[in-house]
């Protein structure tokens, strides 16, 4: 039944991903509701518990229904040898082998020839359009790009939420680097570099990998958030930053979080992530969203009037990808069918995004979620009693309300029992002035515009 079962993953994640990661998993114990599979190391055995774990418990509940826990440990010498792959016939499952191959399953067995990711020739300081909430991680990401390893910024970490800018920003600066001479980038995410380093102890080629790491001019290392909770890859990343900023050489580092608020990654890690220069990418402007969609409509040759970028730019806030996607969409269109683009066509192309970003927290949601928090009645959102411990979370409510919905002020103070404009600025204000004054309340209202972002 195992084999049955080997058969039919083999079939649903393709051979290559299968080759890579299954192949290793040899079979334990059983023991009463609970089978036991074993992996050669701790990698691997997280690495199939959490990409595989679910499906692999749904795989023996339906071979041996008694089973109804698969548990997953690290193999000790004399454990039983996992099947040979030659002995795994091939799935019938019609089910099409997916395209697209996870890069370990295609860099795996050339761990040791090459380090470089191609960079993406689109993202350049060219055509990075720069404002107030990018301009600094855009001056730092120059300064680097000129003059690698200069005193102050290194590491420099980059900073910020989904789809404003940093992978961009970081592949301008290889692609610069790379144009200005002999200097050698090597650029992963945070994921490959964990593939690679369980793919070399696999191979036993680990010292090739940190040699090559460690033979570098710049380092850059995308998405560090998701190292959080992977010990022996943040231990290993360690060991090679430190080797690289000891030997003057450029690290740089991109994550969503600043490096105080990335826990879950090794206090020591932290403090040196910390230590050259720290820019964050704020979350983009109406003015800034609007640059963009005009240099990226002004490259596409598409003309799109002013009426619609302001509308995408009004509609679409969260992030610059979603907002190019939008674009791209329009233009498409606008292609296709040879029509000019108008305020119409976009509601009508744009449809379901514009549904999707229409589908955001609701300022009743806040209320409730605010009011919760603070063990206070929901209607006192709108009454008009004014004792602090009822007054202050209202402030709050209305803070959240401001930023997380595109409700005009006076639309906002009606929801709050017909406030006027002028009160919900001055909660807007006070928040943000305790917000700096007491972490204790900052913490509370970040969390809570968390909860209801999520
Ligand atoms: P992140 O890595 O922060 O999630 P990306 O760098 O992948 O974000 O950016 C998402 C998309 O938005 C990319 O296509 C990128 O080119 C584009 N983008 C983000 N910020 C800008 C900007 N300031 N100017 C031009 N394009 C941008
Ligand atoms: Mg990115």
């Amino acid at each position: 039944s195992w084999l049955r079962i080997c058969a039919r993953l083999k079939g649903e994640v393709g051979e290559v991903e299968y080759r890579t990661w299954l192949t290793k998993i040899a079979l334990g114990p059983i023991d009463g509701d609970e089978i036991t599979l074993l992996l050669p190391t701790r990698f691997l055995r997280d690495w199939v518990r959490s990409q595989y774990g679910d499906r692999l418990s749904e795989l023996w509940n339906q071979e041996i229904p008694s089973i109804r826990r698969v548990e997953l440990q690290v193999a000790r010498a004399g454990d039983p040898a996992p099947i040979p792959l030659e002995n795994v016939p091939s799935a019938s499952t019609a089910t099409p082998v997916q395209e697209e191959v996870t890069p370990v399953a295609r860099t795996a067995p050339e761990v040791r020839s090459d380090l470089v990711t191609a960079l993406d020739s689109r993202f350049t300081f060219d055509t990075f359009v720069v404002g107030k909430p990018n301009e600094f991680a855009y001056a730092c990401a120059r300064r680097v790009a000129e003059k690698p390893s200069s005193v102050g910024f290194n590491p420099l970490f980059l900073y910020g939420g989904v789809g404003l800018g940093k992978t961009h920003l970081m592949h301008a600066i290889g692609a610069e680097l790379i144009q200005s001479g002999n200097v050698s980038v090597a650029y992963m995410s945070a994921e490959k570099f964990m593939y690679r380093f369980i793919a070399a102890i696999r191979s036993q080629s680990t010292i090739e990998f940190k040699e090559q790491l460690r033979s570098v001019d710049v380092l850059m290392i995308d998405d560090l958030q998701f190292l959080i909770g992977k010990d022996n890859t943040q231990e290993e990343f360690f060991h090679t930053f430190n080797a690289l900023v000891d030997a003057g050489r450029q690290i740089v580092v991109s994550a969503d979080k600043s490096p105080s608020d990335l826990s879950g990654l090794e206090d020591r890690l932290r403090t040196r992530l910390g230590c050259g220069m720290v820019a964050d990418i704020h979350a983009t402007t109406f003015e800034l969203r609007i640059s963009i969609l005009e240099s990226k409509a002004a490259a596409s040759g598409v003309v799109v009037p002013g009426k619609v970028l302001e509308f995408l730019a009004h509609k679409i806030t969260s992030n610059v990808r979603e907002l190019e996607g939008a674009l791209n969409r329009l233009i498409a269109h606008a292609n296709l069918f040879g029509r000019p683009v108008t305020l119409e066509a976009t509601q009508e192309v744009l449809h379901d995004i514009l549904k999707a970003h229409d589908r955001r927290v609701t300022i009743e949601e806040i209320q409730k979620k605010v009011a919760e928090h603070w063990n206070i009645r929901l209607t006192d959102m709108s009454s008009a009693r004014r004792a602090r411990n009822v007054a202050r979370p209202r402030q709050v409510a209305m803070y959240l309300a401001k930023q997380l919905t595109s409700r005009s002020l006076p639309e906002i103070g009606r929801k709050f029992g017909n406030r006027d404009h002028t009160t919900v600025m001055h909660a807007v204000n006070r928040v943000t002035e305790l917000m700096g004054l007491d972490a204790a309340f900052a913490e509370d209202v970040e969390l809570l515009r968390r909860m209801l972002e999520s």
